[in-house]
C-alpha cells in the first residue's frame, strides 16, 4: 500500500510557495498579509490559530491575530472587520471558527471582502466555487485533490465515493472531484447501506467524522482512501490522533491511503497560504 503522505507533499509546497513570496515580496516593497480573528477563548480554536501563524512565518507571509473578547457584539467585529477590508497590507481576512453562539456566523462571514477571503466562505466566493470560476478552492479539499496530483492519481473517469455534505469538507470534495472527471456519490448519516456504496468506489474520501468508523471490508480491493476525520483517543493513558479510517487495517489490501497525522492535516494549512498568496497576486 502507498502511504499518501501528505505531510511531505505538504512540504514541497511550502518550499515552492516560500520562493513565489519571496519574489512577490520584493517587487511589491511588503509581504503578503494574513489576520485572524479570534473571538473567545476556545482552546483548540487557539491551537489552530497558532498553527496558522507558524505556518504564515515559514513562507513569509505576515499574520497578526486580533484577539476579541467571547463578548463582542457584532458591532464591534464589524469595525474590525471593516478596517481590514481597506487596509492596503492585508490580502486575506480570516475568522477562526467556530463563533460563541451569540454571533451569526453567516452574517460575520460576509463582512469580509470576497477579495480577502482566502478561506472561500462568502456566499461571493461559493457561488465562484459551485460555478466553476474559482477565485479561491475550499482549503481542505483542495488539499485531497493535491495529495491525488503529486501521487499521479487520476480522477477522470473514476467513481468517488465522499462521506459527509458540510460545507467545508464534503460537498466542496464533491464539487472538485466531479469538476475534475470523477462520478461522484455523496453519503451522510442518512444514506441507507452504505457499505454497498464505498465498496465500489476507486475512491473514497472518508469526512464523517466518527472515529475509525471504516475499516478494510468497507473499500474494494485497490481503492485509493483519504482521510479527513480528526479525532483525539486516548491510548494507554497518552493522547493520539486517529481518523474515520482503521489505517491500520488497510496495508494489503487497498492501493493507497492516507494516515492521521501525517495526511490531509498538513494540507489544510498548506492551501490557505497558497490561498492568501492567490489573493495577494490578484490585486
Ligand atoms: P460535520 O460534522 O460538519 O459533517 C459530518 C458529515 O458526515 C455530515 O454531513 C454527516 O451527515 C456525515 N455523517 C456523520 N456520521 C455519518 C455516518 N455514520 N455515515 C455517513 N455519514 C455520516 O464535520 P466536518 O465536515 O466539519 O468534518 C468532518 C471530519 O473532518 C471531522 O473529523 C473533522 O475534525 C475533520 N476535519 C479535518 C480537517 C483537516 O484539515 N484534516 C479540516 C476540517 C475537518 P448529515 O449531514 O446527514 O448530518
Amino acid at each position: 500500500m502507498i502511504k499518501l503522505n501528505g505531510l511531505e507533499v505538504s512540504k514541497k509546497l511550502r518550499e515552492a510557495l516560500k520562493q513565489s513570496i519571496a519574489t512577490w515580496a520584493n517587487e511589491n516593497n511588503r509581504p503578503p498579509g494574513l489576520s485572524v480573528i479570534l473571538v473567545g477563548e476556545d482552546p483548540a480554536s487557539q491551537v489552530y490559530v497558532a498553527h496558522k501563524e507558524k505556518a504564515c512565518a515559514q513562507v513569509g507571509i505576515q499574520s497578526e491575530v486580533i484577539k476579541m473578547s467571547g463578548v463582542s457584539t457584532f458591532t464591534e467585529i464589524e469595525a474590525r472587520i471593516n478596517k481590514l477590508n481597506e487596509s492596503p497590507n492585508v490580502d486575506g481576512i480570516l475568522v477562526q471558527l467556530p463563533l460563541p453562539k451569540h454571533l451569526d456566523q453567516r452574517k460575520i462571514l460576509e463582512l469580509i471582502s470576497p477579495k480577502k477571503d482566502p478561506d472561500g466562505l462568502t456566499m461571493e466566493n461559493i457561488g465562484l466555487f459551485y460555478g466553476g470560476i474559482h477565485r479561491v478552492k475550499s482549503c481542505t479539499p483542495n488539499g485531497v485533490m493535491e495529495i491525488l496530483k503529486h501521487y499521479e492519481i487520476n480522477v477522470e473517469g473514476k467513481t468517488a465515493v465522499v462521506i459527509g455534505r458540510s460545507q467545508i469538507v464534503g460537498l466542496p470534495m464533491f464539487n472538485l472531484l466531479q469538476q475534475a472527471g470523477a462520478t461522484v456519490t455523496l453519503c451522510h448519516s442518512k444514506t441507507k447501506n452504505l457499505q454497498e456504496h464505498t465498496t465500489k468506489a476507486d475512491i473514497v474520501v472518508a469526512a464523517a467524522g466518527q472515529p475509525e468508523f471504516l475499516g478494510r471490508n468497507d473499500f474494494k480491493k485497490d481503492a485509493v482512501v483519504i482521510d479527513v476525520g480528526i479525532h483525539r483517543k486516548e491510548v494507554a493513558g497518552k493522547n493520539k490522533l486517529v481518523g474515520d479510517v482503521k489505517y491500520s487495517e488497510l496495508d494489503g489490501h487497498v492501493k493507497a491511503a492516507t494516515p492521521v497525522p501525517g495526511g490531509v492535516g498538513p494540507m489544510t494549512i498548506t492551501m490557505l497560504l497558497q490561498n492568501t498568496f492567490d489573493l495577494a497576486c490578484s490585486e
